[in-house]
């Protein structure tokens, strides 16, 4: 009996320890940048409306560009995991950075990595990777949103390359970027079967883009339709094989609904911290509102659903690092945080009064800055439905 007394006693100091000390250090490098270097500024750069160059630059030189790839490829050796702890704590500061950035870190270089030879690497990733190069990705057209079945931009096969014909549109980055990341139809008799990426240099004849499209939030990432006119591309710029455009994207699929619910979580915690700190202070009927229950229910709810975000991602993460399936959990985790923290800018904002509504508070931006997050990786109404047909399937 003692000897069970002793074990449990021990037991009970030991430390628990729930992340990694490369977790936790990726974790706090990137919360201090954001207190110090983001927030301070968020206000004026969503105001502008500009790519936030300056910001971009210091990232790039604090080597999160090339946080999930591996040191041979100029990238700095870390995973999807390290990679979403730095979108939490980027998308606090400031969504539109953080959405800027992750279409970097991911979608705009991943088929580069995966599919480039040794001379496009040296050309487009090592750059972008130090954030010399900027890239974008394009998959959606005007027709073609959800239903990439529907994708009519025709990369028409010549005696040593493609010639690209179509556009694009929404492209994050597009007015910026250096580089395309572009989904094309190569054989438009077999739908989602004959789709091929292509990489597409901006100083390639033929390419042109719009003046940037005016958004309700996400004010500093500057999205465009993207033009292509008898644009020719030489084969080594095809990213995968012909008719294997789709297989391409689902290798990142489950990372994008993931990072989208990183963005999540971090628009999530910033619209509870400023929630808490903001009802302590406010005094109505001569106590702070943080004594009203109705208030302390909104608090709780936002604090439980960022808790059960922040579950969900971790989850989700570590399965992807350790190359277990799992589409469906990131599509759960990508709707559920999404969603939360759209209820919980909406919360902040009821917290906030009447002074939410004014554009000198931060929780009207979180308000307009969630909505970004409803459509890439799916919309909701998609995940809903391959998540319960995934369910129903078994
Ligand atoms: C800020 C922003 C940045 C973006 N950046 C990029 C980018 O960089 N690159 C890029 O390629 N795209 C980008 N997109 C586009 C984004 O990926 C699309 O908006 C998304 O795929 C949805 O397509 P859609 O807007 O055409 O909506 P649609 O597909 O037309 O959907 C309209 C409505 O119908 C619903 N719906 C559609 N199909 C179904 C179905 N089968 N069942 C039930 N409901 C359905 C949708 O949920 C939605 O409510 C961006 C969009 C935004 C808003």
């Amino acid at each position: 009996m003692e000897k069970i007394k002793k074990i449990k006693i021990k037991k009970k100091n030991k430390k628990i320890k729930i992340r990694s000390n490369i977790e936790n250090m990726v974790r706090k490098t990137m919360a201090d940048f954001v207190d110090k270097e983001v927030i301070p500024i968020a206000r004026d750069l969503d105001d502008s409306g500009k790519f936030p160059d300056k910001l971009f630059q210091k990232l790039a030189k604090m080597g999160l560009l090339g946080i999930r790839y591996p040191k041979e490829v100029g990238g700095a050796g870390g995973n999807t995991t390290l990679y979403c702890i730095a979108m939490q704590e980027l998308a606090r500061g400031l969504m539109s950075l953080a959405a800027t950035t992750a279409m970097q870190c991911l979608m705009s270089t991943n088929g580069l990595y995966l599919y480039g030879s040794k001379k496009l690497h040296k050309e487009f990733l090592y750059p972008a990777l130090k954030g010399e190069k900027i890239g974008a990705f394009q998959l959606t057209e005007p027709d073609a949103g959800s239903d990439l079945s529907a994708v009519k931009t025709r990369a028409e096969k010549t005696s040593d390359g493609y010639v690209i014909n179509g556009m694009k549109t929404w492209s994050t980055s597009g007015p910026k970027a250096d580089f395309h990341t572009v989904l094309c139809q190569t054989d438009s008799s077999k739908g989602l079967k004959g789709l091929r990426f292509f990489l597409v240099p901006k100083d390639t004849p033929g390419f042109s883009f719009s003046k940037p499209f005016k958004t309700l939030g996400t004010k500093t990432s500057v999205i465009s339709e993207i033009y292509f006119n008898n644009c020719y591309i030489p084969e080594e710029y095809a990213l995968g094989k012909e008719g294997k455009g789709l297989d391409v994207l689902l290798t990142i699929l489950s990372e994008i609904r993931i990072m989208t619910a990183s963005l999540a979580l971090g628009l999530h915690r910033a619209a509870l911290d400023d929630s808490i700190k903001y009802c302590k202070e406010r005094v109505q009927f001569k106590k702070p509102i943080s004594k009203y229950q109705l208030i302390q229910a909104k608090i709780a709810n936002m604090a439980v659903n960022l808790e059960a975000g922040q579950l969900m991602v971790d989850k989700v993460t570590h399965m992807i690092d350790k190359g277990i399936p799992c589409l469906n959990n990131a599509s759960m985790a990508k709707y559920f945080t999404v969603e939360s923290a759209c209820e919980a800018s909406d919360y902040a904002m009821r917290i906030f009064g009447g002074y939410g509504y004014s554009m000198e508070y931060s929780v009207q931006r979180y308000y307009r800055d969630n909505r970004f997050l409803l459509y890439g990786g799916g919309t909701h109404e998609v995940l809903q439905t391959t998540i319960a047909r995934e369910i129903l399937s078994k």
